[in-house]
């Protein structure tokens, strides 16, 4: 039942709040797995939950509809009794007595509670962050009025040299506006990727207009009236711009479940059934901290669809009563231009990078070794190595250097 068709109880068997992507999945799930007790999801957004990858893509271009982002429409969490509350903002938990206080004073009951809360992003805090025409992406409320104001403009500049600002730029360079990306470190993706893959999408970029700044660091956002009109860097130059998107990552939305006594830094810790010490309340997505095998059995976050769905569906199980561990190779995707980058695996920590093909076709992956065992994949338009390499990551494979570079070798043959 949609927020406003009737009176919600003030009391239902599982609570989730955040109506995202991990929210979404892990209220369907629960269905799936046949769990027939009342579900209340609720979301501080205005709206149905939504896919978010399209929002530094086919949406801020403008070649995909809202409509068409919705996770599922209206009538699918009519049929099955999930209640989605629109609009709350959930602001205290109380563990003791499993009850959530929103923002709007009312208070909701539980029997088990998913946090499901994703993050908020990181802003500036140099004088002028909070001009007008200064915006981050995360939200379709986000990207609706960076379009609203992108007839007015003709420069832009980026800050952050992430997926997300790179997706940014890559839509608003082929829009016809001027771009410049700044990126504090001495290359663009140094925190998700390798070196020659932060190579190529710098060039990339540059052999499209787009001006790429390594090493820069934002010390003012200038104004002309409240509005934004330029961005100055730390050697005294000023770029002139109509508008600033700002990418420079998130914050994670668990300040209630911390105040209740959730155990966490930057996020909320979970265990292999994605349950936090607080007793009957579990997180998931990009909020939730986690041991991962594939990370070196270090205990990271991980902001992707992957992670949010596959931890959303072992919520779902366990609550249902079904025996499952988050233990899922990570995957994720980019698109930049009539780049396809898919990444399988996760790179940190790598001692070696090969390069399977010739980055010139703009068809290549960079392979990550670890003590000589594969243990990630980034693929640029090469389906066939994503596809056929998630085994070396799975099974942690040791392969020989100069075979992964074999192109010529397909991957399933090692
Ligand atoms: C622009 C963009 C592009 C992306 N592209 C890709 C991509 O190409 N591939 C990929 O794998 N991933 C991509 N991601 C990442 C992916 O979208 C996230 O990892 C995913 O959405 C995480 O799901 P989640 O449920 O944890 O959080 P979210 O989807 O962010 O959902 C969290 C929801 O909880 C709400 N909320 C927070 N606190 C509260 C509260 N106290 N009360 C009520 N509601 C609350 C938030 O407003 C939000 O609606 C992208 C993200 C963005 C922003």
């Amino acid at each position: 039942m949609v927020n406003g068709e009737s009176a919600p109880p003030t009391r239902f068997d599982v609570v989730v709040v955040g109506a995202g992507h991990g929210g979404a999945h892990v209220a369907a799930s629960l269905r799936q797995q046949g769990f027939i007790g009342s579900i209340a999801l609720l979301g501080d957004e205005a709206t149905l939950p939504y896919e978010r990858p399209p929002l530094t893509k086919d949406y801020l271009s403008g070649d995909t509809e809202f409509e068409r982002l919705l996770i599922h429409p209206a009538s699918f969490w009519h049929e099955r009794e999930i209640e989605v509350l629109t609009g709350r903002r959930v602001v205290e938990v109380d563990a003791e007595s499993h009850q959530l206080r929103c923002a709007d004073r009312s208070v909701i009951g539980y029997q088990s509670l998913i946090w499901a809360g994703g993050g908020s992003p990181r802003t500036l805090t140099c004088p002028g962050h909070d001009l007008t025409g200064v915006h981050t992406v995360r939200t379709t409320t986000d990207v609706d009025s960076i379009r609203a104001q992108l007839s007015s403009t003709s420069r832009v500049v980026v800050v952050g040299g992430g997926y997300i600002g790179l997706e940014t730029a890559a839509v608003l360079g082929e829009a016809g506006k001027h771009v410049t990306v700044l990126e504090s470190q001495d290359r663009v993706l140094a925190r998700v990727a390798g070196e020659p893959l932060a190579r190529f999408y710098q060039d990339e970029h540059r052999g499209r207009g787009v001006d790429i700044r390594l090493g820069a660091t934002v010390t003012r956002i200038e104004g002309s009236r409240s509005r934004v009109c330029g961005v100055t860097l730390s050697d005294g130059e000023t770029l002139p711009c109509d508008l600033v998107i700002v990418g420079i990552g998130i914050v994670p939305s668990v300040e209630p479940l911390l105040s209740a006594g959730a155990v966490g830094t930057g996020g909320v810790e979970v265990d292999k059934q994605c349950r936090t010490s607080l007793p009957d309340v579990f997180a998931i997505g990009d909020c939730a901290i986690h041991r991962n095998q594939y990370a070196n059995g270090e205990m990271i976050r991980l902001e992707s669809v992957q992670n949010a769905h596959d931890q959303a569906t072992v919520a779902a199980r366990v609550l249902s009563g079904v025996a499952a561990e988050y233990d899922a190779v990570p995957w994720f995707w980019s698109k930049q231009y009539d780049l396809r980058l898919q990444t399988i695996g996760l790179s940190r920590g790598h001692d070696e990078t090969v390069v399977r093909g010739d980055p010139s076709t703009r068809r290549f992956s960079v392979i990550y070794l670890r003590n000589s065992r594969v243990i990630a994949l980034d693929c640029v338009n090469s389906v066939k190595d994503y596809v056929q390499g998630k085994r070396l990551v799975t099974e942690s494979l040791v392969v020989d250097a100069s075979l992964l570079a074999d192109s010529t070798t397909p991957l399933k043959a090692l």
